[in-house]
């Protein structure tokens, strides 16, 4: 590669000597000019390697004219020619950083060269680790981007343990400063069943951080003949994983309760009638109803679980046709009637839409069912529940109210979660209802909401889209006590 070297002298059999000696060297571009103030004004378009400058000259002298040109370009290497009359104001020029060398007139011809040639390797050499530092900047600058992009917490140490790099994961797990650290404070906050050197030593940890539950991986990067090592860790939150393990366990816990209990009951009537062959007809028809409706209860909850795994496995399928809401409440009213006579709820359904959706009517069924046996578990004898249906020009809307006892405000956002019970109830249940029930609706491109007052009561209104209307009337409103 061949650099730029200035040369400026007033007198031209100088400038062409000094010119034809270097010419000979094929790592230099020669460039010379007789004036120094030209030399300045094309110093703003070029950087040279080197810029050699004669110092007497009648426009400004030479140490004058590179200090102008370093002011342009500080990073060319300036080296001065001068008589031994200027020494004593050139070692000054040296001293202050303005010139870098000079050399004697008249000059021995290798020493000029290998001047010339020193100063450009200085300029190639210092341009090299320039190049070198800024690709190190921008290297760092990318690795500090990707380390901040991961979406699990990093953190890093040097060879001493000391934290030198986190990142804004980290910092939401881990907000309290820890750059410059030991990185024990951290390992101090967190609470495990390991030590940390157990920790360091296995590379992996569970534990909490304020209530935060992590997974902790450590990667050990040895620096080459030390002992000791850099340390990478990735810290990953898995507080929502932690919480569904925990509602899974609870979850297969009241499933298995709940179906023990009705099967322990048709066990238990069934046994009854078979040891008493002489059992009166009206208990016999009593056992029956029990053993039925503990039966149902049963094939709605291994209905409820069955359909859960089909929408986790993404393999439902839905038969969709033009839906008469009103016939689905019926139909799901008459299932229950059995338990709303029982637990001596009133019931009272009002209907102004006549309009059909399109919609699933097994589904569907499923709906209410679960928004209507949830609505009599939850309420307490001689209470009401009331199912409103509505339509506009776009919606059918319906609304299951009752008198129950409502949900936790900070709750409410939370029902709809797959496997969510109301924490410190005594009632039985699995948490799959409402997530079925949200999952349905949403297949259906419709929409539910509740609004609910502790010790009032609930209500759950669906709004599903109007597919078209239909001719036939039914009854406005229709209502029954059970
Ligand atoms: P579960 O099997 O527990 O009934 P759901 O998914 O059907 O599960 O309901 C989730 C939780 O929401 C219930 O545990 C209950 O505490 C609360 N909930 C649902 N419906 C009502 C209601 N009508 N009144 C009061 N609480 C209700």
């Amino acid at each position: 590669m061949s650099s730029l070297i200035l040369i400026v002298d007033d007198d031209i059999l100088i400038l062409n000597a000094v010119k034809r000696l270097l010419r000979r060297d094929k790592r230099f571009t020669i460039l010379t000019f007789n004036s120094a103030n030209d030399a300045l004004e094309k110093l703003k378009t070029l950087s040279p390697a080197v810029i050699l400058s004669d110092m007497r000259m009648p426009e400004i002298n030479g140490l004058t004219f590179l200090s102008k040109a370093k002011e342009i370009c500080p990073d060319s290497i300036r080296i001065i020619l001068s008589g031994y009359a200027d020494t004593s104001l050139i070692i000054d020029s040296i001293n202050l950083g303005e010139i870098w060398r000079y050399l004697l007139k008249p000059w021995d011809d290798s020493n000029l060269i290998q001047t010339i040639s020193n100063a450009r390797d200085l300029y190639e050499s210092r341009r090299r680790e320039e190049a070198a530092q800024e690709k190190i900047i921008q290297l760092n600058r990318r690795l500090q981007n990707i380390i901040s992009s991961v979406y699990d917490g990093v953190l890093i140490t040097d060879s001493d343990g000391f934290c030198i790099i986190t990142n804004k994961a980290f910092k939401n797990i881990y907000p309290a400063e820890i750059i410059s650290h030991p990185v024990e404070d951290f390992f101090t906050a967190m609470h495990s069943d390991k030590s940390f050197e157990e920790i360091i030593s296995s590379g992996k940890a569970r534990g909490t951080i304020s209530e935060i539950h992590v997974d902790i991986s450590v990667g050990r990067y040895d620096e080459s003949i030390h002992n000791n090592a850099f340390l990478v860790l990735v810290i990953r939150n898995i507080t929502r994983e932690h919480e569904v393990e925990q509602l899974k366990s609870d979850f297969v816990a009241s499933v298995s309760h709940e179906l023990r209990t009705p099967l322990s009951s048709i066990i238990g009537f069934s046994k009854m009638m078979l040891r008493n062959d002489s059992l009166p007809v009206e208990e016999q028809h009593e056992f029956l109803s029990i053993i039925l409706q503990e039966a149902e209860r049963l094939s709605s909850l291994v209905e409820n679980v069955l359909n859960l795994s089909t929408i986790e496995s993404g393999v439902i399928s839905y038969s969709f046709k033009p839906i008469l809401l009103r016939n689905v409440i019926d139909n799901t009213v008459s299932t229950l009637l059995s338990s709303l006579k029982e637990s001596n709820i009133f019931i009272d359904v009002e209907s102004t839409a006549d309009s059909t959706i399109p919609g699933d009517f097994h589904a569907l069924m499923q709906v209410f069912v679960n928004l209507l046996s949830n609505a009599i578990k939850f309420t307490p004898a001689k209470g009401n529940i009331q199912i409103k249906l509505h339509e506009t020009a776009e919606t059918i809307s319906v609304s299951i109210s009752d008198t129950g006892m409502g949900i936790p405000e900070n709750e409410l956002t939370h029902i709809f979660d797959r496997f969510y019970r109301v924490k410190g109830r005594n009632v039985k249940g699995t948490g799959i209802g409402l997530h079925l029930v949200q999952e349905i609706i949403k297949a259906h491109h419709g929409e539910i909401e509740v609004k609910s007052t502790l010790g009032e009561g609930s209500i759950f209104t669906i709004s599903f889209p109007v597919s078209n209307r239909i001719t036939e009337i039914h009854d406005i409103s229709d209502s029954h006590l059970l």
